[in-house]
């Protein structure tokens, strides 16, 4: 249970949603996304990124773009102590039929071979109905950001210790 996965969404969950995010200028940390993050390395979780990027497929913003917008928010993560251990997200359209496009299995497949490890003890969190539906398709515990359950965060720990 050392490298058990928590699986976390970005846009909505990590850093405030903004639609089409292409500007590292316009990252904003969310309430509690830092104590939140510690709080789940405290408990022995892997902090894993995913993230759909479909603004790459539909060519709205470059790779380029997505990996200065992700660098801008590890940076701040990682000033205040709270740094993500792993980075995923798919650059693809829907129209791509990819498999690593949430609800899809690739990223947290990805993210096992990377640590080696399996999803066993592993979890989801995320703001949208592709995030709940990428935890029921892994049979994993799927935690939606921003419900009256989970409004932020640095809530969630208090919710894991309930169930
Ligand atoms: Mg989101």
């Amino acid at each position: 249970m050392s490298s058990r996965l928590a699986l976390l969404d970005r846009d909505g969950t990590l850093i405030e949603h903004v639609h089409y995010l292409s500007d590292p200028a316009q990252v904003r940390l969310l309430p509690g996304t830092v104590e939140g993050l510690r709080q789940l390395r405290q408990r022995g979780y892997t902090l894993v990124m995913v993230s759909n990027q479909s603004g790459v497929g539909r060519g709205y913003f470059s790779i380029e773009i997505v990996e200065a917008v992700n660098l801008q928010m590890q940076q701040m993560l990682l000033a205040s102590g709270a740094p993500l251990d792993l980075l995923l997200y798919c650059p693809h359209s829907p129209q791509a039929n990819c498999g690593c496009r949430k609800p899809n299995p690739g990223m947290a497949e990805q993210a096992c071979r990377h640590f080696q490890t399996t999803l066993e003890g592993a979890l989801v969190v995320g703001d949208s109905d592709c995030d709940m539906d990428l935890a029921v398709n892994l049979k994993l515990p799927g935690y939606r950001l921003g419900s009256p359950q989970l409004p932020r965060l640095d809530l969630l720990p208090a919710l894991l210790d309930q169930t």
